[in-house]
């Protein structure tokens, strides 16, 4: 296996982190991690081995009795320590997430802030884990509910929020007692990896966390071990829809938090300036790369000529370039295969008729080099349009205009996703319409990407996520506890 000398200057090889060691695989796949800013290799990831997987699964198992029981707040004792370091490397994280995924620094130090609320909540365990009792259920006769850790879990994670999402899950796993496994997107190992330094430092016992690099045979290596007793995946739906059936079937817990297509409905009263400044940030924030990124603008009645003049005016107006240029609004999407996917969606939707009235794919690249694709508006946009329902995940937003708040909610209605959806209104009552009827998880009013604080779940419905049990909120405490009854009767 070798390495590049100019790789090595970067960050090199990513090793695995096992039973509290750091150890290079021995597998001979190796993949490049690109900076999709300007296209050169900046690292490398290995594909690990069966074998490999094993071992971290194995050395989780060992670690789990004696970490069961060591105290919770003992426990938590190391989340805090953790916080404090993710903290200290906020920065330093925020420049690795820009160089590997290409968002702005902004977003990247704002994405590891939401990774380190996350730490923070799973540090109060003692309370959130706490039971429920009840006395004399009758004459003489007490019952009780406990909260016990299952064993070793893992995260399956997607190249979006290198950082935040394997913190969804993470902090409260080991704080409940479990212990744990992650596998980063192979697309986007080098954060993660900069995060397990931090958790060596923290001091976690050994094996208490572990990193496995990979792709899909990790995955699978990993769904199939005996020794995992959950599963918290992000990514697409078909993966999503694999990765829980294969858990299900080896009889594990799963979340699965998939692909998206979400729209953004803009009443006649809605105020136009706050609205377009919501709505740019939805759909080309991140490039169009969240789960939670607008896709679809569905402006209702009279506001629709202003709203689309300026929304595209914005549009137009964005700087696309290298997210570490503190001046650029958006960076280039993740690589040039995925680049070349959504220039496909762009064509696609103009040979269904849609009419480009902004197109990302004639402007001039900032760097030819990067996987940019600028802005892109549709208008003239049908429901039964591919562009119109199918995530997209790039910065593309199609303009879809409904008679009414009832013709919009139909237009939902009919795609097969339920991440987020939003509504621009000063009126309490269509608000309220709008949230009592959307079928979605995670529901804006007057916000543009509706993502839940650690103490929500962060929720999603149809095809947007298979399970019951979401990420963060009280969900993510019954996700990683089995609930005990004891019955008691003294004499
Ligand atoms: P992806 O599904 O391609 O990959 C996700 C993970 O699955 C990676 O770790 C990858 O190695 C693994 N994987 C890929 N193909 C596999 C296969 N055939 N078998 C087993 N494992 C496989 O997703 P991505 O492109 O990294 O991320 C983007 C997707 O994630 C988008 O669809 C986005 O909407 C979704 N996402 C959803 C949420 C949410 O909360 N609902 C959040 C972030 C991203």
């Amino acid at each position: 296996m070798s390495i590049r000398p100019e790789v090595k200057k970067q960050y090199g090889l990513v090793p695995n982190y096992i039973n509290g060691a750091w150890v290079n695989s021995m597998s001979t796949e190796v993949l490049d991690v690109e900076n999709p800013a300007t296209g050169e290799v900046i690292g490398q990831v290995p594909l690990s081995t069966k074998g490999e997987v094993d071992a971290a699964v194995r050395a989780a198992s060992v670690a789990f009795p004696g970490w069961r029981d060591t105290p919770p707040q003992q426990r938590v004792q190391y989340l805090f320590r953790l916080k404090v370091l993710v903290e200290e490397h906020q920065d330093e994280m925020a420049r690795i997430i820009v160089q590997e995924e290409g968002k702005t620094y902004r977003e990247a130090f704002g994405e590891v802030g939401r990774g380190i609320e996350n730490i923070e909540r799973a540090a109060g365990i003692p309370s959130l884990m706490m039971g429920r009792n009840l006395e004399e259920v009758a004459r003489g006769i007490d019952e009780y509910e406990l909260r016990q850790p299952l064993g070793v879990f893992c995260c399956i994670a997607p190249f979006n929020f290198p950082a935040m999402i394997p913190l969804w899950f993470l902090p409260y796993a080991v704080a409940c007692g479990n212990t744990y496994v992650v596998k980063p997107s192979e697309q986007v190992p080098l954060t993660q990896n900069r995060l397990f330094q931090l958790i060596h430092q923290a001091g976690f016992p050994e094996g208490v966390l572990n990193l496995v690099n990979g792709a899909k045979d990790v995955v699978d290596a990993l769904l199939d071990h005996p020794d995992i007793r959950g599963v918290s995946f992000v990514g697409s739906t078909p993966v999503a829809q694999h990765v829980y059936s294969r858990a299900a079937a080896n009889g594990k817990r799963a979340q699965c938090q998939a692909g998206a297509k979400n729209y953004l409905v803009v009443m006649p009263d809605a105020d136009l300036e706050a609205t377009v400044d919501a709505l740019i940030e939805s759909c080309f924030g991140s490039a169009g790369e969240r789960c939670l990124a607008g896709s679809v603008v569905v402006p209702v009645g009279d506001i629709t000529e202003p709203l689309q003049g300026a929304l595209t005016d914005a549009a137009r107006a964005m700087k696309v370039g290298y997210g570490l240029d503190d001046s650029v609004h958006m960076g280039p999407v993740i690589s040039a295969r995925h680049r070349d996917r959504v220039l496909a969606y762009i064509e696609r939707g103009v040979q269904e008729g849609a009419r480009l009235i902004l197109d990302g794919r004639t402007t001039p690249p900032p760097n030819r080099s990067g996987y940019f694709v600028n802005p892109t508006i549709f208008e003239g946009v049908t429901p039964e349009m591919t562009i119109a329902r199918e995530e997209i995940f790039g910065p593309v937003a199609s303009i879809m205009p409904a008679r009414s708040l009832d013709e919009a909610l139909d237009f939902i209605s009919r795609i097969p996703y339920g991440n987020s959806a939003s509504i621009f209104t000063k009126s309490g009552k269509w608000a309220r319409e709008f949230q009592h009827r959307v079928v979605a998880g995670n529901v804006g009013i007057n916000v543009g990407i509706p993502a839940p604080v650690a103490p929500f779940p962060f929720s999603g419905a149809k095809r947007s996520f298979f399970g019951d049990l979401h990420g963060q909120g009280i969900d993510s405490i019954f996700f990683f506890t089995e609930r005990k009854v004891v019955i008691t009767r003294w004499w």
